[in-house]
Order: structure tokens, then sequence, then C-alpha cells
């Protein structure tokens, strides 16, 4: 066969993929949305007839592809995957939908980014298994429906709150993905590990867990950072002692927070008194985007009570002064 040591190194989504669960049983955490993913997977099944749609929503790497996948996995059906700001026209769903087979699972990420033109497309399609395609132009323009193979649309979304209310109520099974818990992501790093064929001991797998920000992706890409780690500076192994080492050289603090995290965290003690400030305002002073914060940033932060939000702005909680080892300012007299 072909030397190994030619293959290009594997990117960071191959190794991501290569992570991935396969079946609804090798799926560690999302308890709930697991049980009830499962009865409807297996309704469907018997009544050899595609799966409602579910629409997938929290913030980023916490398992929303990865479910979609092994929902399909699980129906015996081909999965078909797209994104949001990928469909520009119309015609470019149409021809996806019409190249679907019967009970086919269609994966749209980002789905709060479709293009309304588009997003109009979805209705029929959604409700009654129908392209409605207009043909010819001006007066003379007709609209022809044509049917479509039943499937089940999967949308993922880490803005619930971006989605119209049209497109929102078009999905059966609204299921919000949760942090996962530090106990599930040692589970989550240990198989990873064995994976990746590394070596991790219980405590570095838990200090891995412990600073993944409640995330399946973070904690998959610090563990492979901190097995370099082990092989150029320890023994291979991933052990607490290695895995301290390597995540504070690389900026994660005992929290799991990152530079950016903290930059947040610090701009708001140090220039707003704590708060409360408003989201645009920290972005312009971050030079970040305000989805951006509030997509990645805020949703650890805020679940970790850090900060918090109010209708005059984001305000720090008392834990972020102590993280930050800064006094909280004393509340002045109305
Ligand atoms: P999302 O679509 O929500 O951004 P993904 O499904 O792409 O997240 O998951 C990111 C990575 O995290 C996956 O490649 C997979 O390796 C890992 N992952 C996610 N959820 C789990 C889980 N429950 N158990 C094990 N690994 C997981």
């Amino acid at each position: 066969g072909p030397d190994p040591t030619l293959r290009p190194e594997p990117r960071p989504e191959d190794a991501d993929r290569a992570l991935r669960p396969q079946s609804l049983s090798e799926f560690v955490g999302q308890a709930e949305a697991r049980a009830n993913l499962a009865v409807f997977i297996e309704s469907a099944r018997r009544r050899q007839a595609a799966m409602d749609h579910a629409l997938f929503y929290g913030p980023p790497g916490l398992g929303k592809t990865t479910l979609a996948q092994i929902m399909a996995r699980e129906l015996g059906v081909s999965f078909r995957m797209t994104s949001g700001p990928v469909l520009a026209k119309a015609g470019d769903l149409a021809a996806i939908l019409t190249n679907l087979e019967p009970r086919d699972v269609l994966f749209i990420d980002e789905i709060h980014r479709l293009n309304p033109v588009v997003e109009e497309v979805l209705y029929p399609a959604m409700e009654d298994f129908a392209l409605d395609l207009v043909i010819g132009e001006g007066p003379a323009a007709r609209t022809v429906r044509i049917d479509l193979p039943p499937f089940t649309l999967v949308g993922a979304t880490t803005r619930l709150g971006l989605l119209t209310t049209p497109l929102r109520d078009r999905f059966g099974i609204p299921t919000r993905l949760e942090f996962y818990t530090e106990a599930e992501l040692v589970q989550i790093v240990s198989r990873a590990a064995r994976l990746m064929s590394a070596e991790a001991t219980p405590d570095g797998a838990q200090e891995i867990a412990r600073r993944a920000r409640g995330t399946p992706r973070i904690a998959g890409r610090l563990l492979r950072r901190v097995a370099d780690f082990a092989l150029v500076e320890g023994d291979g192994r991933v052990t607490r002692e290695i895995a301290d080492r390597a995540l504070t050289r690389l900026g994660v603090d005992h929290l799991g927070l990152d530079g950016a995290d903290r930059r947040y965290l610090m701009l708001i003690a140090e220039h707003y008194g704590g708060g409360p400030v408003g989201v645009e305002t920290i972005a312009a002073a971050l030079s970040e985007a305000r989805d951006a914060i509030e997509e990645v940033i805020e949703p650890f932060l805020l679940q970790c009570g850090l900060v918090q939000r109010t209708p005059r702005g984001r305000m720090l909680g008392a834990a972020a002064w102590r993280h930050l080892g800064l006094a909280a300012p004393v509340p002045r007299a109305a």
C-alpha cells in the first residue's frame, strides 16, 4: 500500500470527523434530546415514513451536526448537508430538494442565515413536500406545483431568536442542546484519546474536560494540543501535569476561558465599572463582530454566571471579579 508517512497532515475538520460518534448509544450527554429522538426515530422506522422535521439549537460545537448524521444513519437513509449562507438562490435549494430520495435527511446548518427568497421555497417543501415553480414572466407567468419525496429537514442554528416565526413553526421537533457536564466531557475525552491511540490518565482527561467550556469540539481540540505536548515534552501520556502545563501555555485558564473571554471580561470591568454596557459597545471596543460575541463568547460566560444579561446591557457577576482577581466596585447610593 501507499507509504503512510506521505499522507498529508489531516485537517482539523478531519480530526473532528474521526471522533464523531456513529450511533445514538455512542453519543454521550444530551440525555433528554437523545431519549426523545430515539422514540421519534423508532416510530418513523416502524411507520416507514419520513421523520418529522427537527430543529437543533444551541452554541457551536455541542453536537448538532453529529446528531443529525446519527439520525440519518439510524433511520437508514442518506444524509445531505448544506448551509444557509451557501444557498444563494431559490434554484440552489430546489436542485437539492428534487434530488432527495424518499425519507432522506437534509441538514441545513446556520439556517437562521437563509436568504428570504430561499426560505419561501422551504415552506411548501416542509409542509406539503411540494415545490412551487414560477414559469414564464409577466402576465403569462404561472405557478406549477411539483411533488417532492417526503424528507426530514434538520435545521441547526446557534441563534434561535433570529429564525423567522413561520420557519420556526414548521419544525415539529425543536431541540435545545445544552452544555455538557464535566463528567460527560471526561467520557468524551477518554473515548477520543482511545481513538487517537493516545494514552490519557483519568486525571489528565479530567483536567481537559474541566477546561473545555462544556463543549465537545473544544475538548477534542484541547486534547489534540495536549497530546502534542505529551509527545514532545513528556512520555506521551496525557497526564494532569502535562494537561495543566500545555493548557496554561495555550492561554486556557482554570475555568477554560481563553484570551478572547478574558479580554471581554476585562473590558467590562476596567472600562465600564462592571456594566451594564450594551453588546454593540463591547463589540466595537473589542473589534469583534457582534454575532461572534453573542454566539461564541457569551453563552458559556452566561452559563457560568460570570456575566448577566440585563435590559440595559451586560453586567459582570461577582464570580467574574473574583476570577479576574479584581475587587468588585462598591455600589453607589442612588
Ligand atoms: P455543532 O454542529 O453543534 O457545531 P458538531 O456536531 O460538529 O457540533 O460537533 C463538534 C465535534 O464535537 C464533533 O466532531 C465531535 O467530534 C464532537 N462531539 C460533539 N458531540 C459529541 C458527543 N456527544 N460525544 C462525543 N463527541 C461529540
